[in-house]
């Protein structure tokens, strides 16, 4: 440890709040030799979008450091642009062409004048290539050396340099002979199942399970040929698979003398399609002495490639028998870094910028507190019942909590801002911190259903039944967490007692909309009347409902259950308003259920709302898409979306845009339609052609990830007009399979 470094180890530890981005420096201001070779940095570029870009860039306005975001036309007039300095266009929508381009973004910040880039998360963070290109530019990258990232990048030569430096390691092959017959070998030493991996993979492409001798030729030649169409190298790892993991992972932190340290672990199990949702810091369960051992191996592993800058080591740990071994290092500031900023009450994009100057780590080790509990959750636009989906379209309505010094909210969108296919879908990041993580856990409920976003699918509610899981909330979490639990996550459609009562809250809910709908009708009416401005009620009923006293009108809306499309129920209300001021909501025929609701306008989109003897405050959104009229309605942890046609007359094109939003099931039996807006990327048979049942017919891409078609029965493809290239909408008809030519 340098002299610089032990002097700063006497400083006290900084914890004090966690109202971290409004801290002040937690450095000192101490000159170095290299520093004073090195640039200092007083503009940096930072060749991201969305909530990390606009994150790295509040930090370095704190620190007075001048800001210069780059933007493809698709994000012109976005947050992370409003919230820089300067703005550099760097191309079209597609990110090959914007941000993944090196060359354009190196050329804007030489340009702007930068003196240093910082890469965010994904695109160009773990391209060795870009960090050297940033260096011989005579520019600072804001990461870790360019050999650092290349040597991670090879999950085998990044197994060779940790088993060297005695980072215990999964079981497994990871050598240059990539001979079938020697990898059956290997894979019999190894012991079934054997998990195949390519070596320069991610995302869990191309990986395979093999649970038997027998399946293994197949398995190794099937991810041989992934591998190489996907990452053009299609060299294969061998590991043993476990069965029940956890997936916890290391902040580390180096600098640029040597010094390296860890500020504990992030607990990242729980995950859909290989990708993480909900993260926390600390890792629930796990002893002080694991706790140390983890923390001790990351460190290993990062000094073993000469790591400065802010790093991650991924373990996975075996639950059967509480070992833990390597899995791969990310060379970046990872998606959940909040979490572990909330337990250490420091800024890590501070620490990354100050490292990159050439300062030494702010702490020591032993210096690095750790306090309370902190939660992330990710929060997406998808399709949860399409099996998590990405989904596009207009945040027509978001509210996302406050922030406080426990909550933090980060953010690339406002309302009114389009979530596109071209990239990833997160709309936020929630992040809260609690004393305890029942009281972080508590806090996170809480926060998620106060959440308001409309106008795309969400996954909102699904984290909501998360959070609200037994096994959840008593730490018992595995990579399989969804899996295991899907019954309680999804909700069985077939069970009743779930259905019942979801369609009784809904029921609710619908009076409370009804009610919101006349009384908004009726202010404006009489504002009218007493000759007040004559304001255009943004809530009508169909057929227009004319309020006076004891007049009636019904409404038909549509409440989609969020789980089952197919379960959505319809709902005729009728409206009474009488003269004492309530209006009498009945649901159906049946007046024995008709409610005496009261409502009041608290401005804002919300309401107070009397019925029944309860006194609620509700929110309300209401937008309209493609011909239909939606109300979402939010009531304590509630969430509920009708819908209502406003029955206008159609044009044959609206009519096939109506159904398809509205009635997808209408289409002729054997129509295949888009599960989500994407890009075609491949078609794999041609119009006309006999498929079977299940046969893959074409690809789509979208935001990161591939979905394949597949004919939903066997028989002739038939008005197949895609063609690779093509951008398709969501819910638009791709081809249809006949059972006849
Ligand atoms: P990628 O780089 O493609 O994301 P990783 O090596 O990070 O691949 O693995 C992705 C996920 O696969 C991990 O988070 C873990 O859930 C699972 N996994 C990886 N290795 C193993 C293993 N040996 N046994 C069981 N599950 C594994």
């Amino acid at each position: 440890m340098s002299l610089m470094a032990s002097i700063l180890r006497r400083r006290p530890a900084l914890l004090l709040h966690l109202r971290l981005l409004s801290s002040s420096s937690t450095t000192t201001h101490l000159e170095t030799a290299s520093q004073q070779q090195q640039q200092r940095i007083e503009k940096i570029l930072v060749a991201n979008r969305g909530e990390i870009a606009c994150r790295i860039m509040r930090t370095a306005k704190r620190l007075g450091i001048r800001t210069v975001a780059v933007y493809s036309d698709a994000d012109r007039d976005s947050l992370h642009v409003k919230s820089a300095d300067e703005a550099v266009h760097i191309g079209p929508p597609p990110a090959r062409l914007s941000y993944l381009n090196a060359s354009s973004i190196v050329e804007a910040a030489i340009r702007a004048g930068a003196q240093a880039v910082h890469p965010g998360y994904g695109f160009l963070s773990e391209s060795s290539e870009f960090a050297q290109l940033v260096e011989d530019k005579g520019l600072t990258f804001v990461g870790p050396p360019a050999s650092a990232i290349r040597d991670m990048g090879d999950k085998s030569a990044s197994k060779r340099i940790m088993g060297a430096a005695g980072v215990p390691l999964v079981p497994g092959y990871h050598g240059s002979e990539q001979d079938v017959e020697h990898m059956r070998l290997e894979a019999d030493k190894i012991g079934y199942p054997v998990l195949i991996k390519p070596t320069h993979g991610g995302g869990g492409k191309g990986m395979r399970i093999v649970q038997s001798p027998n399946d293994f030729v197949d398995s190794f030649l099937g991810a041989q040929r992934e591998a190489a169409a996907s990452f053009g190298i299609n060299t294969i790892l061998l590991e043993k698979y476990i069965t029940q993991p956890r997936h916890i992972e290391v902040q580390i932190f180096g600098d640029k003398f040597g010094n390296v340290l860890h500020l504990y672990e992030r607990d990242c199990s729980v995950q859909r399609r290989h990708q993480k949702i909900i993260e926390e810091a600390p890792a629930p369960c796990i002893t002080d002495d694991f706790r140390t051992h983890l923390g001790q191996a990351a460190v290993s592993a990062a000094k073993a490639v000469g790591y400065h800058n802010a790093g991650t080591v991924e373990f996975i740990v075996d639950t059967a028998t509480g070992h833990f071994y390597f899995m791969e290092m990310n060379t970046r500031l990872q998606v959940e870094h909040p979490v572990t900023e909330m337990i250490v009450g420091q800024d890590l994009v501070e620490w990354q910028i100050r490292v990159a100057n050439g300062e030494p780590l702010p702490l020591s080790q032993v210096q690095v507190p750790l306090s309370g509990h902190a939660f992330e959750a990710r929060i997406y636009a998808e399709n949860v019942p399409k099996g998590f989906l990405p989904a596009t379209g207009v945040l027509h309505h978001y509210h996302p909590v406050p922030p406080s010094s426990t909550v933090r909210v980060e953010t690339g969108v406002e309302q009114g801002d389009v979530v596109s296919m071209h990239y990833d879908p997160m709309i936020a990041k929630l992040v809260v911190w609690g004393e305890s993580r029942a009281a972080a856990l508590v806090k996170l409920k809480d926060c998620l259903s106060k959440f308001q976003v409309a106008g795309v699918p969400t996954n909102i509610n699904f984290l909501q039944k998360l959070a609200n899981n037994e096994a959840f909330e008593e730490g018992d979490v595995e990579t399989h967490f969804i899996e295991h639990h899907k019954d309680d996550l999804f909700g069985d459609p077939n069970n009743k007692v779930i259905y019942e009562e979801a369609y009784s809250a809904a029921r609710f809910g619908a009076k409370l909309v009804a009610a919101c709908l006349c009384d908004k009708e009726h202010s404006a009416l009489k504002e009218s009347q007493s000759g007040g401005p004559s304001l255009h009620p943004i809530w009508y009923t169909h057929p227009p409902f004319r309020v006076n006293h004891h007049a009636q009108s019904t409404m038909e809306l549509e409440w989609e259950n969020e789980y089952d499309s197919s379960s959505s129920k319809n709902l005729m209300l009728s409206i009474t308003y009488h003269p004492d001021g309530n209006y009498f909501i009945q649901i159906g025929e049946n007046s024995d259920h008709a409610l005496a609701v009261k409502a009041s306008n608290l401005g804002n989109n919300n309401f107070r709302v009397e019925a029944g003897g309860i006194t609620m405050d509700v929110s309300l959104a209401v937008y309209t898409k493609d011909q239909i009229k939606h109300i979402h309605i939010w009531h304590g942890p509630h969430h509920h979306h009708f819908r209502q046609k406003l029955g206008l007359e159609l044009s044959d094109e609206d009519e096939t845009q109506h159904k398809t939003s509205f009635e997808s099931t209408s289409h002729p039996p054997g129509t295949v339609v888009a599960p989500m807006a994407g890009l075609v990327v491949k078609v794999l048979v041609e119009d006309g052609a006999k498929v079977e049942v299940g046969q893959p017919v074409l690809v789509l891409e979208a935001m990161k990830m591939e979905h394949v078609v597949k004919a939903t029965s066997g028989g002739f493809v038939e008005g197949l007009k895609v063609s690779a290239g093509q951008q398709v909408s969501d819910g638009s008809v791709l081809f249809r399979v006949k059972a006849q030519k």
